[in-house]
């Protein structure tokens, strides 16, 4: 019964090797036992499933991209892009949990970190023992991240670091942060802070009615004594910071079109089981106008994200075609999520079915790692040369 029904009107599983389809399959599995069957009790309640963690490592959705010599899967970017589609078709949640460790944590501690710090840090973030976030965002600076206040001085022994971070993914329950702080000449380095650490604390923030699911919280630093070790010694600067979001984003794209399938298959099945005016809901035309659109818009997505991740693969992908993918892809699955929603009627606003909680879910995703304005201004910085932003 776990046979694979997806979407793919265009064949696309032709470009897949056997390796991406059978990754895809263990992910679909996992996803239909651990995530489908509880996503929705979890999501009313506000839980986050910690309990998912190691799972998900056992998995191999943590790090999928990063070599097995530090725990990681060793795979290419299909594969990684594949991972977060099916994680997203249960959740964009649970997604961004799994995002924020492959992609936020493990990539820059294994692409800017030291021998010590990969040793240390990847093997447990990989099997799930620990948990990591990523703060960049501020109260007063989301997407100028470039003005960032928070801080840290050169004491001699160690780094003295204040100020706090906003919006921060996992960080209640996370055991490390990767914190993006400036030096004593405005430069912005990586450190990596851990739970226990004086003056360091996460307090949660309550009340969400987005990704409800994943726990988010600020980070508090009140003269952290971070040792001198814990800098990331590989680049400084925001284009650090930015190159780690490009990761994310790449896989937010993927992931995207997953939270756009379940919704898709959802108005599918449900358009052709309701019947209204003696007949299936399905057999009237705006009804197969909208189904329509949405496998038009899943086909153009899937093909998108297809050839972006040849692109990852050659290392080629830049910066701007990844903003353009993400973009793309988050705003088409809101629009097919609040379309299915339509399809739904009444049952549409409940837990019965995914749509109300992916709409909701999606409300955020279009927002973080980058506003859908925001990248259209790097699209726009891109085409003409002219930096909009300011
Ligand atoms: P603002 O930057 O204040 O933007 C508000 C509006 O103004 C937006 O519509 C924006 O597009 C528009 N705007 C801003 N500047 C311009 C401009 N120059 N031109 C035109 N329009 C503009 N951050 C992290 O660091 N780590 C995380 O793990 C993380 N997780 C998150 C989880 C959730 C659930 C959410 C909601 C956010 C998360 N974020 C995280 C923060 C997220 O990245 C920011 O919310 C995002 O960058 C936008 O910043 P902001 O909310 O401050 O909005």
């Amino acid at each position: 019964q776990d046979a694979f029904e997806g979407v793919d009107f265009y064949g696309i599983d032709d470009l897949l090797s056997d390796e991406h389809i059978l990754i895809r399959q263990s992910i679909r599995a996992f996803v239909k036992k651990e995530i489908s069957p509880y996503i929705e009790g979890w999501s009313q309640n506000a839980h986050f499933p910690s309990e998912l963690i190691p799972k998900f490592g056992e998995v191999g959705a943590l790090g999928p991209q990063i070599p097995p010599e530090f725990g990681g899967g060793g795979l290419d970017y299909i594969s990684y892009g594949l991972i977060m589609q099916e994680i997203e078709r249960g959740d964009s949640g649970m997604r961004s949990t799994v995002s924020v460790q492959g992609s936020l944590v493990m990539y820059p501690i294994y692409t800017l970190g030291s021998d010590e710090q990969r040793k240390k840090y990847l093997p447990k973030l990989a099997s799930g023992e620990w948990l990591g976030c990523f703060g960049l965002t501020e109260p007063d600076h989301g997407s100028n991240p470039g003005g960032m206040k928070t801080h840290f001085k050169d004491k001699g022994d160690h780094y003295l670091l204040n100020g706090a971070k906003m919006w921060i993914s996992n960080a209640p329950q996370a055991d490390i942060a990767v914190v993006w702080a400036k030096d004593e000449n405005d430069r912005i380095h990586g450190l990596i802070v851990e739970r226990g650490m004086e003056g360091f604390t996460t307090p949660e923030t309550h009340n969400k009615w987005s990704l409800r699911a994943s726990c988010t919280g600020e980070l508090v630093f009140d003269n952290v004594q971070v040792p001198k070790e814990n800098l990331l010694p590989g680049k400084s600067g925001l284009s650090a910071p930015l190159m780690c979001l490009d990761a994310a984003r790449y896989g937010i794209s993927w992931g995207a079109i997953g939270a756009a399938m379940d919704c898709y298959e959802s108005a599918k099945r449900y358009a052709l089981e309701r019947i209204q005016f003696d007949k299936s809901i399905a057999s009237f035309q705006l009804v197969q106008k909208k189904l329509a659109e949405m496998l038009t818009e899943i086909t153009k997505a899937q093909l998108l994200v297809w050839r972006l991740g040849t692109l990852k693969n050659e290392g080629k992908a830049t910066s701007a075609q990844i903003s353009l993918a993400k973009r793309n892809n988050v705003s088409m699955a809101l629009d097919i999520a609040r379309e299915a929603r339509q399809i739904h009627g009444a049952m549409g606003i409940t837990g019965e079915y995914p749509i109300m909680r992916h709409m909701m879910n999606l409300e955020s995703v279009i927002t973080y790692e980058g506003t859908h304005d925001i990248h259209l201004l790097i699209l726009g910085n891109e085409i003409t040369g002219i930096p909009a932003f300011k």
